[in-house]
């Protein structure tokens, strides 16, 4: 192994899941819907299989897909795109957060990150040679503490990796955070690589890509994925909008780490992102109501819940059950009570004394059948 993966130990995603299937648990860790997306995106899919294209494509993407991309951050957000120019197809949301720290981020520069991130940005932030600083928000709201993010800025900072609605903390961040944040990206002449494949599952007020906040269009560069929305996780389409030199940087480093991305699923995906408004309302109202499902079921069993405002993960802290770590909690949860989560601690930086501000911190998904859901939730009364 060379020195860019010291430290780097196996994703807790992989480590939960293989638990939940050696142990037969509910699996309320890794974020994927048990239940597929639309029948005519598979159709589409299937179509595409069976008429082509199958071959490689532009590594850029279809122009299919990119104009759809281009349409659909148009219609949600009012961004203009040219779609020749200014939208490349990737290989799910990691990839593009992979390919644009590999395009824009020199060895040696700090990145900034919010606090608990998800995995794959520490580790990509690493394998580039940089230092991410990272900025914790913290239990019980998950606020943006603006001032440390200032704090955080050094002489070597050149990018920002930012998620709204953040996972796992299900927080949003508010226009006025976006406004904190985007000061600081001015002042100091960040790009911002921000990761927003939640976009659509942000439950009380609409999300702001900080692609809209003035003066941000121009350095910032905007991830999705078909995943979350369309619920096809295992189809790892993803794409990244932005300006056509931040978009020409990444596609620089994506040429080289997989050419292109599987091609048949591309004009499913372009069929995925026209399917109308109704749509999207009803995969939000969903998860809403699984959300406020899981929490009541939580908060009944004496945990402190924290009610996300977004994502499909819900937090606990489970230090009022008697535990004071997250991670032993999780590694047992299977095998106690069927059922698997995931801890904080491990999206958390430790802290020179051993300390971790994510220690009792437990996250479950919600993305589940309901009578799913009643299982696990009936299943964990066993731990009290
Ligand atoms: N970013 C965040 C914040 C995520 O939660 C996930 C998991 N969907 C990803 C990126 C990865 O997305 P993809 O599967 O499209 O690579
Ligand atoms: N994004 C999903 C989660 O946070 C899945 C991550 C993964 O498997 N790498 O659970």
């Amino acid at each position: 192994r060379s020195a860019r993966l010291d430290g780097i130990g196996t994703t807790i995603f992989a480590e939960m899941s293989a638990l939940a299937v050696e142990t037969g648990a509910i699996n309320l860790g890794q974020g994927f819907p048990d239940q597929d997306g639309p029948e005519v995106v598979k159709e589409a899919a299937r179509a595409a299989i069976t008429d082509g294209p199958n071959q490689y494509v532009a590594g850029i993407g279809i122009p299919l897909l990119r104009e759809a991309i281009a349409r659909h951050q148009q219609r949600f957000h009012g961004i203009e795109l040219d779609p020749g120019r200014e939208v490349v197809v990737t290989t799910g949301a990691t990839e593009a957060v992979a390919a644009a720290l590999l395009g824009l981020v020199n060895p040696r520069d700090d990145v900034l990150v919010l606090e608990p991130f998800y995995d794959s940005y520490r580790a990509m932030i690493q394998m580039v040679g940089a230092r991410h600083r990272a900025v914790t928000l913290r239990a019980p709201d998950f606020r943006l503490p603006v001032d440390e993010l200032r704090a955080a800025v050094t002489p070597r900072t050149t990018a920002i990796v930012l998620n709204s609605p953040h996972n796992p903390t299900g927080a949003v961040l508010t226009r006025e955070e976006l406004t904190a944040v985007a000061e600081v990206a001015i002042e100091h002449d960040l790009v911002v690589i921000s990761d927003e494949v939640y976009e659509h599952l942000s439950f009380a007020t609409p999300h702001v890509p900080i692609a809209t906040v003035p003066g941000m269009a121009e350095r910032t560069l905007t991830i999705s994925s078909a995943g979350k929305t369309f619920s096809f996780t295992g189809w790892k389409v993803g794409w990244a909008t932005g300006p056509a030199d931040l978009v020409d940087a990444l596609m620089g480093a994506k040429q080289f780490l997989t050419y292109t991305s599987g091609t048949p699923f591309q004009p499913a995906v372009a069929a995925a992102l026209d399917l109308p408004d109704a749509f999207y309302v009803a995969l939000r109202d969903d998860l809403r109501h699984k959300r406020d499902l899981l929490c009541a079921g939580l908060a009944d069993l004496g945990l402190d819940v924290f009610v996300p405002e977004g994502t499909y993960f819900a937090t606990t802290d489970v230090a009022p059950l008697g535990f004071d770590d997250g991670l032993e909690f999780c590694r047992e949860l299977p095998r106690r009570a069927g059922v698997v989560a995931i801890p904080h601690q491990v999206f958390h930086d430790d802290r020179p004394d051993g300390s971790n501000p994510g220690r009792t911190l437990v996250r479950w998904a919600f993305c589940k059948r309901e009578t799913v859901l009643d299982e696990a939730v009936t299943r964990l009364a066993r731990l009290r």
